[in-house]
């Protein structure tokens, strides 16, 4: 049983076979989700320094 008419595919981040894991939409919208905000140059303080 070694059909090929479909490319193998099969998601280990979701466990879908319609997509591979690069493709996952899933693993997008959660990258999305989890994305890194960009760090605004503030100190931890939140006041300015004054000497
Ligand atoms: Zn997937």
């Amino acid at each position: 049983m070694l059909h090929s008419d479909n490319p193998a595919k099969c998601c280990s981040y979701c466990g879908g076979r319609d997509h591979d894991y690069e493709d996952c939409p899933k693993r997008k919208a959660d990258a999305e989700k989890q994305a890194p905000k960009p760090r605004e140059p503030q100190p931890a303080d939140g006041r300015s320094s004054r000497n």
